[in-house]
């Protein structure tokens, strides 16, 4: 099961977890397009290897072990998670989408939020 990152990200998107990833299956990184306009980043989950190093990396406690650790109010972006693919257009608009459906739902999020 991949780890995911949820909504503690958003405002945040320091990229220390992708910093401590060995496979770079976070994204997008600070070099790709994406990143100015993405509101937090994603792992890919058919590439992460589930080694745990980005979870304690993350300043805000925002990534979980498994999609199923994640709690309940966090499953628009789970689903984020497992869409989102960098440099697929198609795919950024979608976890992108998702990612503003979540903060919609959530109108106090801040950073560090829910
Ligand atoms: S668990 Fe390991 S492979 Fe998966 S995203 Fe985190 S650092 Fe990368
Ligand atoms: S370390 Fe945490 S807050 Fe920073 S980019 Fe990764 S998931 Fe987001």
């Amino acid at each position: 099961m991949p780890y995911v990152i949820t909504a503690p990200c958003i405002g945040t998107k320091d990229t220390a977890c992708v910093d401590v990833c060995p496979v770079d299956c976070i994204h997008p990184r600070k070099d790709e397009p994406e990143f100015a306009s993405s509101q937090m980043l994603f792992i890919h989950p058919g590439e992460c290897i589930d080694c745990g190093a980005c979870l304690p990396a993350c300043p805000v406690d925002a990534i979980y072990e498994a999609p199923d650790a994640c709690p309940a109010d966090q499953r628009l972006l789970v689903e984020a998670n497992a869409v989102y693919r960098s440099g697929d257009a198609e795919a950024v608009a979608q976890a992108d989408a998702l990612v503003a459906e979540h903060i919609a739902a959530h109108p106090g999020l801040v950073k560090g939020g829910v």
